[in-house]
């Protein structure tokens, strides 16, 4: 089976279209939305994860670019540069795994790499850039 992990950018103009519901009766294609929010008339923003045989994977988003979505993989290393973060609490609205949290005792932003599917959303929304990207070779996906 193989996966991609994905944030997928919806312009305006096709969002009211069930362009994610193709994949998986066209392509026969298993996924599963982290987080979405789209809106009729503005652009969309899904973070996805989906699998299947690799052709069909990638026919799927073949067939999702040529209606003019915006597909990124993801396959980069998160990480908190725990020195310069104000624990502003920004990141935890935007986070769709939950890696970061806010700690319900302390009332401290936690963030467990484990959890993190690279997305970024948190990077966007940092306002000390606290959050950062790192490339990881060993996740280069094609
Ligand atoms: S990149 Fe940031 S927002 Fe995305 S899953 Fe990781 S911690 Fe959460
Ligand atoms: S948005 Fe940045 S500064 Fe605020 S809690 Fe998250 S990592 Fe820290």
């Amino acid at each position: 089976m193989y996966k991609r992990m994905l944030v997928l950018r919806f312009p305006p103009e096709i969002t009211d279209q069930p362009l994610v519901c193709s994949l998986s009766r066209e392509y026969d294609l298993c996924f599963n939305i982290l987080k979405a929010t789209i809106f009729p008339g503005q652009e969309g923003l899904m973070v996805l994860e989906i699998s299947g045989y690799k052709k069909q994977v990638q026919e799927g988003l073949r067939y999702l670019r040529s209606k003019g979505v915006a597909v990124k993989s993801i396959a980069q290393e998160i990480r908190r540069n725990n020195d310069i973060c104000i624990q502003c609490g920004a990141c935890t609205a935007m986070c769709p795994t939950k890696a970061l949290y806010i700690d319900d005792e302390s009332r401290e932003v936690r963030f467990v790499p484990s959890e993190c599917k690279g997305c970024e959303l948190c990077v966007a929304v940092c306002p000390v850039r606290a959050m950062e990207i790192r490339f990881a070779k060993d996740k280069v996906l094609v």
